[in-house]
């Protein structure tokens, strides 16, 4: 790293723990992706940065789909938990920590500092209540928060009349000081509907909410309110911790939580819609009540359906994910969700609708434009790049590529990953365009009539294959964030050593220029070969 990447500011993104009390659906492919983009982005730019994901082990959830399934809790949520922490290493996600919140001390002993510091600012208190609880949500619902028929909004399902004796957090306390803090922007909620539907949501009045349960009702499954062990810590508590018990807050050694959380730059939460509200209400005020930093930024995915369909277990049509990259890899699953799902809105998934993105884009596109290039490079010039002569540039090329990293910061900025491809893709069919109009096989036949005009056919098709490769070199530079493993292979085959120019810094990376004359390519491979739509889908 140089002295300009150590000075940047650390940066933490994190995606949700989900309930691991089924296998992973599309959906939750979507997180990690963005999550991922997110956080390779600011690495490559040189922001010291740390992708934190995990499972949420003690969900009631889980018990209750153990129990259905007739199978050891334990057991049960070890195999799922293998299910989606294999299907982020499927979808190369780089992440450095994956917490798993059951059967973990040091998680345990971070939930109970944190709700020791909530209590000890006289946030926790504890009372008799009753209300209407969504076993599948774990949250207590009001009245009015129910449909017209009384069902969970989110599972259509009638909620469950409970009372019991809880410790209760404050939340009522915070409303002020919660919509001051989002009014300054901080945690900015990305997109903007979302940010006006937590502060209609705290302008409605925010009400005190339950924090603990008792044990009996949770099988035992959770962790045990700090001083009370006939209680445990609700869910939802326990779950939002992860996010700085990951980090090792409250523990011996909390080196990755300053530097991670304490004195980051940015505290970055991916999130789905549907929970919202634990992430930009509840949570805060836990933060503030604790008197921590609050988190930067929350961003907002959709939820997506399937061929038209609400993804869901009774439904059969979650969408396995594992199959996908199976059958059409990795590379094809990862550019799908980017390059055409709405970041924020919900979206529809489709199979075919993939298969034709990527031979689009990546075959046709960018694969078919690396083919075209290298083959001519080493049909006319023996696989190695040649100097571009400087009288004989493509400006216009150049400077298409030298304007990536200012577009792609500011879309990135905006968390749009599909506006930042789009950036990326200019370039691609700019250089496609180019290879109809300069004719390299014309130049090349007349560079070998031998006349006064082979020189200057010479020269313009050194420069028109150097500002192809170059291109591509940038272009792949810029699709790291998205398709690590494309762009290195992208690289590999431009002769260049991707780990060892991973480690220099992006402003040089991203430079016109970069590519050396002299540099043999390897030969020509289809990187991105044709998909065809399996049968199944
Ligand atoms: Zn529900």
């Amino acid at each position: 790293m140089t002295q300009t990447a150590r000075s940047l500011s650390s940066a933490y993104v994190t995606t949700s723990i989900p309930y691991v009390n089924g296998q992973p659906h599309v959906g939750h492919a979507l997180e990690y992706v963005q999550a991922d983009t997110f956080a390779r982005y600011r690495q490559q730019i040189g922001h010291p940065t740390r992708l934190q994901t995990g499972s949420d082990d003690n969900s009631l959830k889980n018990v209750l789909a153990a129990e259905r399934a007739g199978a050891p809790v334990a057991a049960f949520v070890e195999r799922n938990v293998a299910l989606f922490r294999g299907l982020a290493d499927a979808l190369d996600i780089g992440y450095d920590g994956f917490i798993r919140t059951g059967d973990n001390p040091s998680h345990r002993a971070s939930v109970a500092a944190l709700w020791r510091a909530c209590d000890a600012a006289g946030a926790i208190y504890r009372r008799s209540y009753r209300g209407l609880y969504c076993v599948g949500c774990e949250a207590f619902y009001t009245p009015d928060e129910l449909t017209e028929t009384g069902l969970c909004p989110e599972h259509l399902a009638p909620p469950e009349a409970v009372e019991e004796d809880n410790y209760f957090f404050r939340l009522s306390r915070y409303g002020p000081a919660l919509r001051d803090a989002i009014e300054g922007g901080r945690p900015r909620i990305v997109p903007e509907s979302r940010r006006n539907e937590t502060l209609a949501f705290i302008d409605r009045g925010l009400e005190d909410f339950s924090i603990s349960r008792a044990a009996e009702r949770a099988r035992g499954w959770a962790i045990p309110v700090p001083g009370d062990p006939a209680q445990v810590v609700y869910v939802w508590f326990d779950a939002l911790c992860n996010y700085i018990t990951a980090l090792g807050y409250g523990g011996a050694d909390d080196t990755l939580y300053r530097q991670f959380w304490t004195d980051a730059g940015e505290r970055l939460h991916t999130i789905g819609k549907g929970i919202l509200r634990f992430h930009t209400v509840y949570w805060p005020a836990m933060l503030l009540a604790a008197g921590l930093p609050l988190p930067t930024t929350v961003f907002v995915h959709g939820y997506l359906t399937v061929e038209g369909q609400k993804i869901g277990k009774s439904l059969g049509n979650a969408v396995d994910p594992r199959a996908l990259i199976d059958r059409y890899g990795g590379d094809a699953l990862r550019w799908y969700l980017l390059r055409e799902i709405h970041p924020t809105a919900d979206g529809d998934f489709s199979a075919a609708h993939l298969v034709a993105r990527y031979n689009t884009d990546l075959g046709n596109g960018l694969g078919n434009l690396l083919n075209r290039a290298n083959s001519m490079l080493h049909r006319y010039r023996t696989g190695v790049v040649p100097a571009p002569p400087p009288h004989a540039p493509i400006p216009e090329l150049a400077a298409l590529c030298e304007g990536l990293p200012a577009r792609v910061a500011a879309t990135v900025g905006s968390y749009d990953p599909r506006a930042a491809l789009d950036a990326v893709w200019e370039p691609v069919a700019r250089c496609n365009q180019l290879v109809d109009e300069a004719a390299p096989w014309t130049l090349h036949k007349a560079e070998q009539a031998g006349d006064d005009a082979a020189d200057t056919a010479r020269g313009q098709l050194d420069a028109v294959l150097y500002a192809l490769l170059e291109s591509v070199r940038i272009v792949a530079v810029h699709l790291e964030p998205f398709l690590p493993a494309a762009a290195a292979r992208l690289q590999a085959q431009l002769g260049i050593d991707h780990h060892a120019d991973a480690t220099r810094p992006y402003h040089e990376r991203a430079r016109w220029g970069g590519l050396v004359p002299g540099t043999r390519t390897e030969p020509p491979t289809p990187l991105f070969p044709r998909l065809e739509i399996s049968e199944e889908d």
